[in-house]
Parts: C-alpha cells; structure tokens; sequence
C-alpha cells in the first residue's frame, strides 16, 4: 500500500497538517515517534493558543490535536523514525524495522530546546527554568530573572520580560553579543535590564523552585551566588534533522525551506521549528502545518494530471 502524505513528527505542525491532508481524503501515516507530541508534552500551562481563553494544559492540547486528526482517519505509528529514501518514488519511510511508501513526505521533526545542562537545570523546568519568555514571562511579574545567551532571541526574551519583571539581567558567557545591532541597541537603551559578560550560569539552586543560580566569571575564575526567582535559556535550538541525509540544512542544521515549506525534494514539504528557528511557537508551527499540507494536496493533484 502506498499512502498519499506521510508525515514525519507529530508535534503542532505535523498534526496540524494531518488534519488538513485527511480532511482532503488523502491516504496519511503520521510517525509520531515513541514520544510523540513534541515539546508541548514537555510544558504546563499554555495561555498563548488561540481558543483557549482560560489557557489549556500542554498534553491536553497535543491529546486533542491528535483526537481532532484520528477522527478524519489519520493512521498513526507509535515508533521513532529511522530513516528515508528519498531517491525515488515512491518515497520510502523506515520506522522501527519497518519500511512505509509515500507519494509525498512532511518532514515536521521539530527542534529541541538547547539546555545549559548544568546541575539543577532540568529538574526546574517549569518551576523558574524557562525557555520560552512569550509563554512565562506573565508569571514573573514583579520578580528578578536572568537571561542566558547571546543572540537575538536573548535579546528578544529580555525584553519581553521587562514588561512583567522588576529587573533582568542577561549572562552571556563572551564579552560581546552576537546579536543583530538593533536588537542590542533596544536592549541597552532599557533601563530594567542589566549585562553580565564573560560570565556563566554552573549551576541552578533551590528547594522546589528557582532561588538562586551559581554564575562563573570566566575571566577571573570567580565564583559568585545570586538569587532570583526564574531562569530563562535562550542558547538556541536543535532542529531533528540528523537522519535526513538528502535535505538541504543550513549551517545550524534547520531544514532549507523555500517558501516556507518546500525542501531541495520535489515532493517532500517541510513545516515547523524543523526549519523555522524564528517564531518557533505552537501557533506558528501549526500554521506551518498547514501550508505544507495544503500544497503537498496540490502537488499531488498536479501528479495526476
Ligand atoms: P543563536 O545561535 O543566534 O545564538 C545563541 C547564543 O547562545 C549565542 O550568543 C551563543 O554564544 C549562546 N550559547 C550557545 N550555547 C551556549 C551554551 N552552552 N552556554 C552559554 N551560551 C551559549 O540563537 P538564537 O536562538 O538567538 O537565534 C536563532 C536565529 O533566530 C538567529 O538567526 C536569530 O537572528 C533569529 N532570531 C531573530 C529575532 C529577531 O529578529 N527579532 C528574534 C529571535 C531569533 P556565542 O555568542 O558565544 O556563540
């Protein structure tokens, strides 16, 4: 049997593009992988999707994306993604020893959240540890926090937060930001926020929350406390796209896209953080969803005519 779309990821925006290619009736496997949802599995409460004015739990979300696509009859397959030949069609998908054809392929693998991986880091994930200022700053108002990184989405997580914190401090561990002019311009010209180069966050500490992180000066060696109530990492992303060994990427690895959501494969659409390492939200990668599968639906019908 050949499918019409198989979708790789089962995040916002492979479910979401689900949806749409079983709603046009097209014949669609998503791989969801043996931990399937993507990072919103991972987070507590979600205020910032659209529909949910008293905000929805993260796994209740991804729980009711997945209902919304098995009701048009999306087939699923619990197991983590192999690896593809997408040499010839029709395109081939390994899963856990077992080999699926597509006349067409969504790749929405996503992107992890680079963590510090520094000693009491994962454990307060959600509990003052945050990767995402959009999505937590609203609980830190009127508390202290810190930004880790360098480049434009700390500069952006910062000032994000100044709308709610009492002050922000930004570590970045060089002595100068790698972030776009006009965002570093914004950034120091904020009275709310202060800068710490050449400094390091070793270690996050406190009993059931965020109360105090350990910073290295890497310069002199010193090793200083500091309390504050929430810890926001913005390192960067790692997109999943390490089995995909015909996909143009770019230098940080995100799949190339070309009008959001064509790849250098004819036939093989991409959507979500796997490329987009912009907006990087559940709305935005959703949206993506959707865009793939609306062309790849038109790609198809141009197949066969
Ligand atoms: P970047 O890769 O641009 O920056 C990552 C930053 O984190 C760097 O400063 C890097 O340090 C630092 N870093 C990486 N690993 C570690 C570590 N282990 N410990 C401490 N620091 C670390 O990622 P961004 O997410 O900031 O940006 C991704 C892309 O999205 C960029 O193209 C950016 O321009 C874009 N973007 C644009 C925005 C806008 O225009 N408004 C907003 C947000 C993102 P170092 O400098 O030492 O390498």
């Amino acid at each position: 049997m050949v499918y019409d779309v198989i979708i790789i990821g089962s995040g916002p925006a492979g479910l979401t593009a689900a949806i749409y290619t079983t709603r046009a009736d097209l014949k669609t496997l998503v791989v969801s992988g043996v931990k399937w949802g993507g990072q919103l599995m991972l987070t507590t409460e979600v205020e910032n999707f659209p529909g949910f004015p008293e905000g929805i739990q993260g796994p209740d979300l991804m729980q009711n994306m997945r209902k919304q696509a098995e009701r048009f009859g999306t087939e699923f397959v619990n197991d983590d993604f192999t690896s593809a030949d997408f040499s010839s069609r029709p395109f081939k998908v390994s899963v856990g020893g077992k080999t699926y054809e597509s006349k067409s392929v969504i790749i929405a693998t996503g992107a992890d959240t680079k963590w510090l991986g520094v000693p009491g880091e994962a454990e307060k994930i959600g509990r003052g540890v945050s990767s995402c200022a959009p999505c937590d700053a609203a609980f830190f108002r009127n508390k202290n926090v810190i930004v880790v990184g360098g480049g434009d989405s700390a500069m952006e997580e910062a000032l994000v937060l100044t709308k709610f914190a009492t002050s922000v401090t930004l570590i970045h561990r060089k002595d100068s930001f790698k972030a776009s002019e006009i965002m570093q311009k914004r950034v120091k010209e904020n009275p709310k926020i202060k800068i710490q180069f050449n400094s390091e966050v070793v270690e996050v500490l406190g009993e059931s929350k965020v109360e105090k992180v350990k910073i290295k000066n890497n310069k002199t060696g010193e090793v200083s406390e500091m309390p504050i109530d929430g810890v926001f990492v913005a390192i960067g992303h790692i997109p999943n796209t390490k089995l995909f060994k015909d996909i143009e990427v770019d230098g940080a690895g995100f799949i190339k896209a070309r009008d959001h959501y064509l790849t250098n494969i004819d036939g093989v659409f991409v959507a979500g953080d796997v490329h987009d390492s912009h907006y990087k939200q559940a709305v935005t990668a959703a949206g993506y969803g959707c865009a793939a599968a609306l062309e790849a639906q038109k790609w198809l019908r141009e197949q066969e005519s």
